[in-house]
């Protein structure tokens, strides 16, 4: 495909190290029957390996189309198109992916998320696949390595914060392996990781209120500095945060995620 001038404010920085493409797609690892979904396809670095993996995994069995793909940028659809017409079919969706039914688009099985996310709306585009986790059996994403290390911190951790306990509950994070800048064109100007999640099944998750849940999560870590007892003194009492197995004179980079689902379900019974 011809090399089309990056835009900054779309997040493209084009992978072009084979090895690195090797070792996603390894990760992902096609298998016959799965159903893929790629986000943010650019210039196809990732969908042309991923689609010749789902043709030699699948054979005669490929399914049509093999692949699906959500690209928002106009000028890279033309390009997609003709991957599609000459290595397997590809679905093609011209839209934000903000604005797409994952489930609608999944249709009556689960799917498999791919991407190298554009870095500028990496976490709105985390909280939009969680909505749909229902529908999705893992993801696979390319992402700064700093919101990884967010992503998959423990409690007790300098980066654990509000997106590892909101990302956590919902899913297993798993960081897999780190990405120089000199994989991608134009480099960015920090390193990124490649990271698996695998949401929980709805039953085991446990909340009974997300609003709740998120409401008091964002309280918790708004002033990190603070006790839970100054911090959620709008949103819960001591006595539930005990109740809870939490002393209120600790401070929420110390509670694990168990803990924050266990306070919201007596702050929300219902
Ligand atoms: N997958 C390609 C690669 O690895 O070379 C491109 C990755 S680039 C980091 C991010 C891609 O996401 C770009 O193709 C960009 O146009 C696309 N993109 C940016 N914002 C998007 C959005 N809101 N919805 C869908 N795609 C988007």
């Amino acid at each position: 495909m011809t090399q089309l001038h990056a835009k900054k404010q779309l997040g493209q920085h084009f992978l072009h190290d084979a090895g690195i493409i090797e070792k996603i797609v390894r990760a992902i690892d096609p298998k016959p029957g799965d159903r893929l979904v790629e986000i943010g396809p650019g210039q196809g670095a990732l969908t042309v390996p991923l689609l010749r993996r789902i043709l030699a995994v699948a054979g005669d069995a490929t399914p049509s189309p093999a692949l699906s793909v959500i690209e928002f940028d106009r000028d890279l659809i033309a390009g997609l198109e003709h991957i599609g017409n000459t290595i397997a079919p590809l679905r093609i969706v011209h839209a934000d992916v903000l604005t797409v039914d994952l489930t609608e688009l999944a249709g009556p099985a689960p799917i498999r998320l791919v991407g190298n996310l554009p870095y500028n709306i990496s976490s709105p585009i985390l909280f939009h696949a969680l909505e749909h986790a229902g529908v999705i059996t893992d993801m696979h994403f390319m992402l700064q390595k700093e919101v990884v290390d967010r992503m998959a911190a423990e409690p007790g951790s300098k980066v654990y914060g509000r997106l590892s306990v909101m990302l956590q509950a919902y899913a297993n994070v798993q960081s897999l392996f780190l990405v120089p800048p000199g994989a991608f064109r134009p480099p960015p100007k920090v390193d990124s990781a490649v990271v698996r999640l695998l949401p929980r099944p709805a039953a085991r998750i446990g909340i009974r209120d997300t609003a709740c849940f998120a409401r008091l999560v964002k309280a918790a870590f708004g002033q990190r500095r603070k006790t839970l007892r100054n911090a959620l003194q709008d949103v819960c009492t001591p006595e539930q945060m005990e109740a809870a197995g939490i002393d209120p004179s600790d401070r929420a980079e110390r509670i694990d995620v168990a803990r924050f689902i266990a306070l919201a379900n007596i702050v929300s019974p219902s």
